[in-house]
């Protein structure tokens, strides 16, 4: 190998860690605005222009361009979602889990919410807007829902379930 080759290799590792530390340096900041509540109103507002500009420049679709196949599909989830509203417990392990349907949901990406069977296969993801609005469920679940009550305070509790090991 060569001096050259080398110079290339270390270019390389070099600019891996000025990415690595870009990003290191972004989200630290990020954290620092969320904390000040002036800064991060005004980052939200940055962030809705952004989208807006996007959404002009038709980046972002509308419902008004899909298909009127897939506006009806959409308008029914959004109906639905209207009609059953997500909640939100904690469970006895500290997870956030969101309520849908009579299902139970576990927080896997800002966005992502999988069903709390996925261990038994259940492929249903409840796809929520960072503000916790919802989007859309993707996939039906192979299960019936699990047992849920009401306390009289109006919390949600999901009863033990024996058939998990
Ligand atoms: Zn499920």
């Amino acid at each position: 190998m060569s001096i050259t080759d080398f110079s290339g290799i270390i270019k390389k590792i070099k600019e891996k860690e000025r990415l690595e530390k870009l990003k290191l340096a972004t989200r630290k900041k990020y954290a620092e605005i969320k904390a000040h509540p002036v800064l991060y109103a005004l980052q939200k507002e940055k962030e809705k222009r952004r989208y807006q500009e996007r959404k002009e420049k038709k980046q972002i679709k509308s419902i008004k361009d899909e298909s009127p196949r897939v506006q009806r599909e959409k308008r029914r989830k959004w109906r639905e979602a209207s009609d059953n509203p997500i909640e939100f417990i904690v469970t006895r392990g500290g997870q956030r889990t969101a309520v849908y349907q009579g299902h139970t949901f576990v927080q896997m990406t800002s966005t992502r919410w999988y069903c709390s069977k996925r261990r038994g296969d259940c492929k249903a993801i409840l796809v929520m807007t960072e503000d916790r609005k919802f989007v859309e469920l993707l996939k039906d679940h192979d299960h019936p829902a699990p047992k849920l009550f009401r306390t009289a305070t109006g919390q949600i509790v999901r009863l033990l379930d024996r058939t998990r090991d």
